[in-house]
């Protein structure tokens, strides 16, 4: 077997985890099958009482969900990966793996907003309490800590406002009181920032936004060490159920050889675009961690190869001017998915944060003039031409 760890980053991207089968195929196959048949009686046995490795039924494994699950970890640098169904199973399969009644969380307030559900709503009901702090102030991560606090979890750069956190330095408080740090790496993929090399220790994947790229299947992914995700989150997927398709893995695997080169794109593209928009008269704030304005440009600088491909920005005049700038585009997608080729455009105030309430939401920075953008691989002009028509 090959060790893929030893290749660089877009080998490993390309060819880590492919098993051809007798059929020589180049592309890699996909096994869209339930079960998996036995050579006689005492295989099934063995298999059965885990004697003997090998697929039983794809609830539990599938030659093709493997390999994508092989080709992340070997990205993201961890040694096992888990697929799930979606970027919410694959955060309520990890704190449901990893947690009892009782336990408690300390999260960072700007996190996806089903996630901020998944913790309020529903994990509260097992008794699983969740403390949300502001994730740039490592302080309140220190002070949020109780003796039952259990797990560290954040997103950065966060949405939509794009701010950074200090990754080492949270691990290193989650560390000292044995707790777990737990990051989401959707923004940035294993293409920009790589959050266990910096002491996490676990990372989750929506593989919906940019490990797909192109917006097609729903899906998500846990990695971190053996011992976590291939014992204690491996339960609550084989027996609570959340797997991922054979197909969704095949689009994904195949997703993840374009990757990198589709990151550094949506980099090039939101780079142009941020400073093209710092200098518009109708725009009053520019949010991308790239920008030397941006407060933790330097953190980001650090911790990341690259500043992604989400910008926000606020306009001046409100909700009607930022309405206008949305309604006048041509080419982009009003639509509130991201990590997509096709740049999609959305109002955070009235769509992904409309359930809080308004002081909140100013609270929180999201103004009523704000817009998120996912910058996708079009002609940058373009899309410069495109918020121009509304911008005017
Ligand atoms: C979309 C998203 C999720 C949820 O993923 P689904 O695949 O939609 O379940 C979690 N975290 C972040 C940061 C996301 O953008």
């Amino acid at each position: 077997m090959i060790d893929w760890n030893e290749f660089g980053f877009n080998t490993r991207a390309v060819r880590a985890g492919q098993v051809r089968s007798d059929e020589g195929e180049h592309s890699e196959a996909i096994f869209p099958t339930s079960s998996f048949v036995f050579k006689n009686a005492a295989q099934a046995a063995a298999r059965f009482g885990q004697k003997e490795p090998g697929n039983i039924y794809s609830r539990f494994t599938n030659p093709t969900v493997r390999n994508f699950e092989q080709r992340l970890a070997t990205l993201e640098g961890g040694e096992r990966c888990m697929a799930t169904a979606s970027g919410m199973a694959a955060i309520f399969s990890t704190c449901l793996g990893l947690l009892k009644a009782a336990d408690h969380i300390v999260a960072s307030q700007s996190i996806f907003g089903s996630t901020v559900t998944l913790l309020n709503s529903i994990l509260s009901k097992f008794d699983i309490k969740t403390t949300f702090v502001n994730l740039s102030e490592l302080d309140s991560w220190q002070a949020a800590i109780q003796a039952n606090t259990k797990l560290l979890f954040l997103e950065t750069p966060s949405n939509p406002l794009t701010e950074v956190a200090d990754i080492s330095a949270i691990a290193e408080i989650a560390h000292a009181h044995d707790c777990l740090l737990v990051v989401d790496n959707c923004f940035c993929t294993p293409a920009l920032q790589t959050p266990l090399s910096l002491g996490a220790d676990i990372v989750l994947h929506s593989a919906t936004k940019y490990l797909d790229g192109q917006g097609r299947c729903i899906g998500g992914a846990v990695i971190g060490p053996e011992n976590l995700v291939g014992k204690d989150i491996f339960t609550i997927l084989r027996s609570g159920g959340p797997t991922m398709s054979p197909f969704n893995a095949w689009v994904f695997l195949k997703g993840l050889e374009t990757l990198n080169v589709r990151m550094q794109k949506h980099c090039d593209n939101a780079e142009a675009l941020a400073q093209w928009l710092e200098e518009q008269e109708a725009v009053e704030r520019v949010y991308y961690p790239g920008l030397p304005s941006h407060p933790q440009h330097e953190l980001a600088k650090k911790q990341q190869s690259r500043f992604g491909g989400i910008v926000a920005f606020e306009v001046k005049g409100g909700i009607d001017a930022a309405w206008h700038v949305i309604d006048s585009t041509q080419v982009m997608s009003i639509t509130g998915n991201l990590g997509d080729v096709k740049t999609t455009i959305t109002h955070p105030a009235s769509t992904t944060h409309t359930r809080i309430t308004p002081e909140q939401r100013r609270a929180a920075g999201i103004n009523d003039g704000l817009i998120r953008i996912s910058v996708g691989l079009e002609d940058i002009e373009d899309l410069q031409a495109d918020l121009l028509r509304g911008l005017i």
